[in-house]
């Protein structure tokens, strides 16, 4: 039986990945740092409460990630905890850095010492791309980070490949472009839509405040993504990939989407922070512009393109970004009716 170590297993992608390697008859063990309410709401939503074996680990303590790996022994290790909101890394880079950068190192470096023949994957992730050089962006399109969040994972990227060339350790990184599910943490821009709309199908009369709604993203669920880091784990040898729809969609967009959800239909004025949302039928205000939401340094757009994961592990995304926002709302309006 193949033992898995995941970090960040009260995450978004830490519980999808942990019932998929339980399906596959693996071990699996996930980190959750110390907390004053431990919270495993995504390993219920999963069904994995209880197959998991969680261990108390910070990114932060040497010791205690020391201790973790050499106690477990893990076959692979999945690193996917991160401080990963990049609006929060705008007044927190510091730890941001810390917990992104040092975390892989250490991490590496015990690999490297003690574990040689343990794999490792990390969470790299579109927002290296940031200020785009060129569309749709691949393995190979030059890097141009735009948050102390995406510098901080620059880092981890280049440590990685540094360690897989240095050391020949299987360090393999998974470029993912954004993916959410019904276990998005609240505050990333699609959960905080779904959530509004959930809201407001049940009578909310509250307007939703948001940022730019120019920007695009390439929006995929996260079950499907976390496939994608399994099958890299198991491929010959360790590697780069992107992980992508190739579909880029607005945040207007995804707003519409979500309301269609719902039956309603939005008729939009104004533009860039004057721009307003109504409803077409009954001209209620639902969406307002607030610059409150505009980030010190903007990623415009991203696209990704997904040809090398699609040919060498045969990974291909499966749900559209129409059955993605479906999913989200629809799980949003039961959650509500079920407090
Ligand atoms: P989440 O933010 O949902 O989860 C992050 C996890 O990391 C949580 O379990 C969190 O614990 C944990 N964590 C944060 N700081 C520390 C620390 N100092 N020590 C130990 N654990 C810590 O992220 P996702 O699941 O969405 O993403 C997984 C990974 O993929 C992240 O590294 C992210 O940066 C990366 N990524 C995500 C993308 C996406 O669209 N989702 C796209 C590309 C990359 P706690 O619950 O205690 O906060
Ligand atoms: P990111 O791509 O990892 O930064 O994921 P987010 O979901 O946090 O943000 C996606 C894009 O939506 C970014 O360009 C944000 O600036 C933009 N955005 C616009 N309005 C909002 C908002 O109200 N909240 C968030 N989180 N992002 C917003």
């Amino acid at each position: 039986m193949k033992k898995a170590l995941i970090t960040g297993i009260t995450g978004q992608d830490g519980p999808w990945l942990a019932k998929r390697l339980l399906d596959k008859g693996y071990e699996v063990y996930g980190t959750a740092r110390r907390n004053s309410v431990r919270n495993f709401y995504g390993l219920e939503y999963v069904g994995a409460v209880g197959k998991v074996k969680i261990i108390d680990m910070d990114l932060l303590d040497y010791s205690n990630i020391h201790d973790t790996l050499i106690s477990v022994k893990p076959d692979e290790v999945y690193n996917l905890a991160a401080q990963s909101f990049v609006g929060a890394s705008f007044k927190q880079p510091i730890s941001t850095t810390l917990t992104n950068s040092l975390g892989v190192a250490y991490i590496l470096d015990i690999i490297k010492t003690f574990l040689p023949k343990t794999k490792i994957y990390q969470a790299s992730t579109s927002e290296l791309f940031g200020k785009v050089v060129e569309s749709p962006q691949n393995e190979r399109t030059p890097f141009y980070p735009r948050s102390p969040y995406a510098i901080s994972k620059l880092y981890s990227h280049w440590m990685m490949i540094n360690y897989r060339e240095s050391y020949d350790i299987f360090a393999t990184c998974g470029i993912l472009f954004n993916h959410e599910s019904e276990l998005r943490g609240k505050e990333f821009v699609t959960r905080k839509i779904t959530q509004f709309v959930a809201k407001n199908s049940l009578g909310d009369k509250e307007v939703l405040k948001i940022g730019n709604l120019n920007i695009k993203r390439d929006w995929g669920y996260a079950k499907d993504y976390v496939e994608g880091m399994y099958l890299m784990m198991q491929s010959d040898k360790p590697d780069t990939f992107v992980l992508s729809t190739g579909v880029s969609t607005t945040i207007r967009q995804f707003t519409e989407l979500a309301f269609s959800v719902i039956g309603k239909k939005l008729r939009w004025e104004g533009e860039d922070a004057t721009e307003k949302g109504y409803d077409s039928e009954t001209g209620i205000l639902l969406v307002e512009v607030d610059p409150e939401f505009f980030r010190p340094a903007e990623v415009d757009m991203l696209c990704g393109d997904s040809k090398k994961a699609h040919e060498i592990l045969n990974w291909h995304p499966k749900t559209t970004v129409e059955e993605l926002s479906r999913k989200m709302v629809e799980h949003d309006i039961q959650l509500l009716n079920s407090v």
